[in-house]
């Protein structure tokens, strides 16, 4: 197989020196393991905090060993029972071609008809999942509000902001990196309103957008996002923090948002959330999703790069907004 390691601890943005890709021999599958041959990766924002010496948690990449991530991949030996050649199996056996490993380490997937086995690292998976329990249970939305979300046209993004339509949003506004992903918004995907921030103050243009305020702002960006939200929350509203990815690269801790009296002022909560926490929530939310697919009421987008020797180059691009929708390698 060929696996990525992580050789050097990136500082700002990661060099594409700071990976290398390595050719390895696998050993047989003993007793209660499977081999899986991958055939799509997940690159994710999150992984890149895992690459910093400030992520301290067991699951921080250790420098020359394989990186981890989601995968989705078929097996093709099993000496475990539950498991046979065939089966989709999803894993955090990520960021490599293929793994031997006990069957434990594997879910078995259920393959969806019309739907890419990708799918179950975008919209029927993780991302799908946050993007669901953000919204729902986090910002507890109701019908009729309004809700803004940032990172929009990504892969949490873009199904937050048809979640908020299809549970009775009043609207949904959403920014995104350029006017393609704005123009993708407020069409396929039924934005009510959609802006680029990159072509003017965050701050103005949401409130040219929101001229009533809003009630609910999903968070993928932190920064002048939320600070912007923050201003143009009505009393009572709600933030779901999913993430920052304004800063994720920053080799200084981000200027926090300069309003915060605000909070106070009109009542405001904003709550962070780790989508592993929520796993219970997993079955009501491929069930949901599942009908809003097979109804057509969820439309979604994935980026595709090809081959082992491009998983870098996807996760940088991903971190750059190449992507629209979820960032996926195939194999
Ligand atoms: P996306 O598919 O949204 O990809 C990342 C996007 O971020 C890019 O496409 C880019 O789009 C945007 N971006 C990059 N830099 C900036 C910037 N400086 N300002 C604004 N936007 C920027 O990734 P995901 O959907 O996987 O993740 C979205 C967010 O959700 C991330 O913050 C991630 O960490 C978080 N997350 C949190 C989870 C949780 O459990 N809390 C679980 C999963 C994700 P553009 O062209 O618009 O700039």
């Amino acid at each position: 197989v060929q696996e990525w390691h992580l050789t050097a601890r990136p500082v700002g943005r990661p060099k594409p020196e700071d990976f290398r890709l390595v050719a390895r021999e696998l050993p047989a599958p003993a007793e209660g393991e499977v081999r899986v041959r991958n055939t799509f990766l997940s690159v994710d924002p999150y992984m890149r905090a895992l690459m910093s010496t400030t992520q301290t948690g067991d699951l921080a990449y250790r420098l020359d060993r394989p990186m981890t991530g989601g995968a989705v991949g078929e097996v093709v030996e099993s000496r475990a029972a539950g498991l046979s050649p065939g089966d989709l199996v999803l894993s955090a056996l990520g960021w490599r071609t293929g793994a031997v490993a006990p069957a434990e380490h594997f879910t078995l997937l259920r393959r969806v008809n019309g739907v890419a086995d990708s799918a179950f690292l975008g919209v029927l998976g993780m991302p799908g999942l946050s993007a669901y329990v953000g919204l729902t249970e986090i910002a507890g939305l109701r019908a009729g509000e309004t809700v803004f979300v940032s990172g929009a046209a990504g892969a949490v993004g873009s199904l937050a902001g048809q979640i908020a339509r299809l549970r009775g949003a009043k609207a949904v506004i959403g920014s995104a990196g350029s006017d393609a992903k704005v123009a993708y918004l407020t069409g396929a995907l039924g934005f009510t309103s959609a802006f680029n921030y990159k072509a003017g103050p965050v701050h103005t243009q949401l409130a040219n957008a929101a001229p009533d305020g809003i009630d609910v702002y999903f968070d993928n960006v932190g920064g002048d996002h939320l600070e912007a939200a923050i201003d143009a929350l009505n009393r009572n509203g709600r933030v779901a923090l999913c993430g920052a990815i304004s800063g994720y690269h920053g080799t200084e801790p981000p200027s926090g948002p300069r309003n915060m009296v605000e909070l106070v002022k009109k009542r405001l909560t904003l709550r962070g959330f780790e989508v592993i926490d929520h796993a219970d929530l997993q079955p009501r939310f491929a069930d949901e999703m599942g009908g809003w697919l097979a109804d057509g009421q969820i439309s979604f987008r994935e980026t595709v790069e090809d081959g082992i020797d491009s998983a870098v180059t996807a996760f940088l691009g991903l971190m750059e907004g190449r992507n629209t929708g979820k960032m996926v390698v195939r194999l």
